[in-house]
């Protein structure tokens, strides 16, 4: 019996995942969940699992929660220093799923115990690849990708030598705006911004989806997960988001993965890998599909993916700021305060202003848990301030 853990088990992909576990009676045994919010979700799950440990990232919240799992045994605990040690439970597997750059130190933690970290919070890679990768070696841990389009390449390259990778493709779906004429982009609405056309997911991410910061995001990641030089990473735009992603190879072979735009098939890889088991997801018919379009994103609709360039040439501590600048430019989008379009020239200023705030020999390239928070918080400061102006 595989032992697992959940750290953002309250969210989409912890929901997913418990879904695949509860569909596997008697594979897995669940010893630590992490929650934020929604307790009421947290101390139903812990209970039906029968965890070891339940946890909620909100101290405000460690008394709601210690109400709501009752007389049932299981310990709970509250704040950042508990979400590490949920994460320090012995377990054979456990999920990355907190949103956002705090899922960072709980997934360090997780690569020090020396086990297998499913990673769906990209925003950690993006953050902090390079520290992610050597935490990983030097505990003899592995990262199993959990994003669609990673999980694809990594389903792709099994067997491959990766010496003869020439290039990764990876597809979007183009979001909510991908045929809005480019004047309107000013002026849509949070709502429309939040309509995914194939996808079910968080707002956040849904937005950031038709904005493309989301593939700007998948792009870097895919820089850090599998090592290879920006310049073999391509996006194409695939309306029908059945291709998730092509890896070609030297001798001009591409290999694609296709499948239904259903997270449950990257989660349910990554929990039962290295094995293949039945998983209850939609099986395609490509009769029925007809076609599959593919088109070259227009640097104009997506500025996000320039950008993703630059972070990925900067290097040093320019993911950090990018995610954060993205963060918190989404937060004012959705607050009402800022236009859609406004959040990529915000994410451009704060690559050029908070970098160049780097002054040379500082150290700053030196990535660590401690640097990492130093320039998100700045960077988010910095965001505000402008906003403000
Ligand atoms: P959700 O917003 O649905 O869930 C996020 C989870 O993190 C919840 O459990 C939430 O708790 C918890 N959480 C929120 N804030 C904090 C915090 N500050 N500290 C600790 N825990 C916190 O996100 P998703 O499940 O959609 O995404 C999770 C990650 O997976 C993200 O990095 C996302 O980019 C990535 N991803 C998501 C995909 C998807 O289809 N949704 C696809 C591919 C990648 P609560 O809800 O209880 O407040």
């Amino acid at each position: 019996m595989r032992r697992v853990s959940i750290l953002g088990a309250t969210g989409s992909i912890g929901q997913n995942t418990l879904d695949l576990i509860r569909r596997a009676p008697g594979a897995f045994q669940v010893a630590a969940l992490t929650g934020g919010q929604n307790i009421a979700q947290l101390a139903k799950d812990a209970v039906e699992f029968q965890v070891e440990l339940a946890v909620t990232a909100d101290p405000a919240r460690l008394e709601d929660l210690r109400a709501a799992l009752g007389s049932s045994g299981i310990s709970a605990a509250a704040g950042e220093a508990a979400l590490i040690e949920a994460a320090e439970v012995p377990s054979d597997w456990i999920m990355s799923a907190i949103v956002g750059v705090a899922g960072l130190a709980p997934g360090l933690a997780a690569l020090g115990q020396g086990t297998t970290l499913a990673l769906a919070n990209k925003e950690s890679l993006v953050a902090a690849g390079p520290l992610m990768m050597a935490t990983a070696a030097a505990h003899g841990a592995r990262i199993l990708p959990v994003d669609s389009e990673h999980s694809a390449i990594f389903q792709a390259l099994v067997g491959e030598d990766a010496r003869a990778v020439d290039r990764i493709v990876i597809t979007a779906s183009g979001g909510a705006f991908r045929d809005r004429p480019l004047a309107d982009l000013a002026h849509v609405t949070v709502a429309e911004a939040s309509e995914h056309p194939n996808w079910e997911m968080g707002q956040r991410i849904t937005i950031d989806s038709a904005s493309m910061f989301n593939k700007a995001l998948e792009v870097i990641e895919a820089k850090e997960f599998f090592g290879v030089h920006p310049d073999q990473i391509e996006v194409l735009v695939h309306p029908q988001s059945t291709v998730h992603a092509l890896v070609g190879f030297v001798d001009g072979a591409l290999m694609a993965h296709v499948g239904p735009p259903d997270m449950r098939h990257a989660i349910g890889y990554a929990l039962n890998w290295p094995h293949r088991r039945a998983l209850p997801v939609e099986r395609l018919d490509l009769a029925a599909l007809g076609r599959l379009d593919f088109a070259h994103p227009d640097p104009a609709r997506y500025p996000a993916l320039g950008l993703a360039r630059q972070v990925m040439e900067a290097g040093g501590h320019s993911g950090v700021i990018f995610n954060a600048a993205k963060e918190r430019a989404l937060d004012h989008f959705i607050a009402g305060r800022i236009g859609f379009s406004r959040m990529s020239a915000l994410v451009a200023q704060a690559l050029d202003e908070v970098c160049d705030t780097q002054t040379p020999g500082s150290g700053c390239d030196t990535i660590t848990l401690e640097s990492v928070r130093r320039w998100d918080h700045f960077t988010r400061q910095h965001i505000d301030r402008l906003v403000a102006a």
